[in-house]
C-alpha cells in the first residue's frame, strides 16, 4: 500500500509550491531517519508520502480517484482548489470524489472570500476527513497537514483491515467476503464475464476439537487456510464463511477450470501433516463447485445455493472429494 496524495488546483504554481515542499520535507525525513532507525522500518513508511499526482480540473481529478480505487491503491490526501474555472469548483469536486473514495482526506485550500466551512459540508455531504488550509499557506503547514492526514489515515487502515479479517485464519471474514462477492457478481453482470466459488468444509472437524482439544482445532483451521490459499491464484478472493467453513472465488473462471483449482486444493490439504504430540495427523477438505451465469438471473443467494448442494453432494459420497454442479 503506497501513500499517495493528489493535487487538483488550475494554478500550476500552486503544484510545484507543494510538490517542491513534500519532496523536501521526504529527503529530510530519510536523512532523519538514517540516523534513528533502519531505513526499511515500519515507522519510516508510515509517514512518507511516495508519490504526488497532479490534476488542473476537478472532472480530470474525479478520474484519477477511480482509477487509483480501481486498482486497489487509492490516495491518502487530496489537496482541492476552490475556484478551477472552466470547470467544477473544489466543493463539486469533493462531493464527487466522496462518491467513489469515503477515506480520502480531503484538504481545501481556500482564499478569505471564499465559501464558509458549513456551507461546504453541506454541498460535500459529510463533515468527516475534510480540512482547510488558508492561501497563502506556509510550507510547514502544508508538511504538519501532509503527516499528520497520512498518520490517522494508517491509523484508520489498520482499524479498518482488523474489522474485516477473521483473527484465527488471517482470512477475509465473513461480512467483508459477502460484501467482495457483491461486487464482483455486479462486475461479472457488467462485463459479462463469469466467475467460480468454492466452498471448502473440513471433514471430521469436530474429532480434532473433541479428540485433541480446541487448541489443536485451531491450528488445523491455520494450516487448512494457509495451504488453500497457496494453492489459489493472485486474483482469487478468499473467507472464512463459517466455523470449519472456508470460501473463494474465482473471477474469469469457467465451473472445469474451477474443479482443477479445487482439486488442487483438496490433493495440497491432503497432504498435510499437522503434529500432535509425537506424531502426525491428517486432514482432508470437500469442496463444492459452482459457476454463475451473468447473463442469465442468476444471484449470489443461488450461486451459493448450488455450491452448497455440491458441498453436500461431496460430503455425501464419502468426503474428501470435488464436486463441481450446475444445478
Ligand atoms: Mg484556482
Amino acid at each position: 500500500m503506497s501513500r499517495k496524495i493528489l493535487l487538483v488546483d488550475d494554478d500550476k504554481n500552486i503544484h510545484l509550491a507543494i510538490k517542491t515542499i513534500i519532496q523536501k520535507k521526504r529527503n529530510n525525513f530519510i536523512e532523519m531517519a538514517r540516523n534513528l532507525f533502519d531505513e526499511s522500518s515500519d515507522q519510516m513508511s508510515e509517514i512518507l508520502v511516495d508519490h504526488v499526482d497532479s490534476a488542473f480540473q476537478g472532472e480530470e481529478g474525479l478520474e484519477l480517484v477511480k482509477n487509483a480505487i480501481e486498482q486497489g491503491d487509492p490516495y491518502t490526501i487530496i489537496f482541492l482548489d476552490m475556484r478551477m474555472p472552466p470547470g467544477w469548483d473544489g466543493t463539486r469536486t469533493a462531493a464527487e470524489i466522496r462518491k467513489v473514495d469515503s477515506d480520502v482526506m480531503l484538504v481545501f485550500l481556500t482564499a478569505y472570500s471564499d465559501k464558509n466551512p458549513e456551507e461546504i459540508y453541506a454541498e460535500v455531504g459529510s463533515v468527516e476527513k475534510i480540512f482547510y488550509l488558508k492561501k497563502p499557506f506556509d510550507p510547514s503547514e502544508i508538511e504538519t497537514i501532509v503527516t499528520s492526514l497520512t498518520y490517522s489515515y494508517e491509523q484508520e487502515r489498520k482499524l479498518r483491515l482488523l474489522a474485516m479479517t477473521d483473527g484465527l485464519t488471517g482470512l477475509n471474514n465473513r461480512r467483508h467476503f459477502m460484501s467482495l462477492l457483491e461486487q464482483e457478481l455486479r462486475k461479472s453482470k457488467r462485463y459479462k464475464r463469469t466467475l467460480s466459488i468454492l466452498l471448502t468444509d473440513i471433514d471430521h472437524f469436530k474429532q480434532f476439537n473433541d479428540s485433541y482439544g480446541h487448541q489443536l482445532g485451531d491450528d488445523v483451521l491455520r494450516q487448512v487456510s494457509q495451504s488453500s490459499i497457496q494453492s489459489l491464484r493472485e486474483s482469487d478472493i478468499n473467507g472464512r464463511y463459517g466455523g470449519e467453513e472456508f470460501i473463494f472465488i474465482l473471477p474469469e473462471t469457467d465451473l472445469q477450470q474451477a474443479a482443477i483449482v479445487a482439486e488442487k486444493l483438496r490433493k495440497n490439504i491432503e497432504q498435510l501433516e499437522i503434529p500432535w504430540k509425537k506424531s502426525m495427523l491428517s486432514v482432508s477438505v470437500s469442496i463444492g463447485v459452482s459457476q454463475f451465469q451473468p447473463d442469465k438471473e442468476d444471484t449470489m443467494e443461488q450461486l451459493i445455493g448450488r455450491a452448497d448442494r455440491a458441498l453436500y453432494h461431496a460430503k455425501d459420497s464419502g468426503r474428501n472429494q470435488v464436486c463441481a454442479s450446475d444445478s
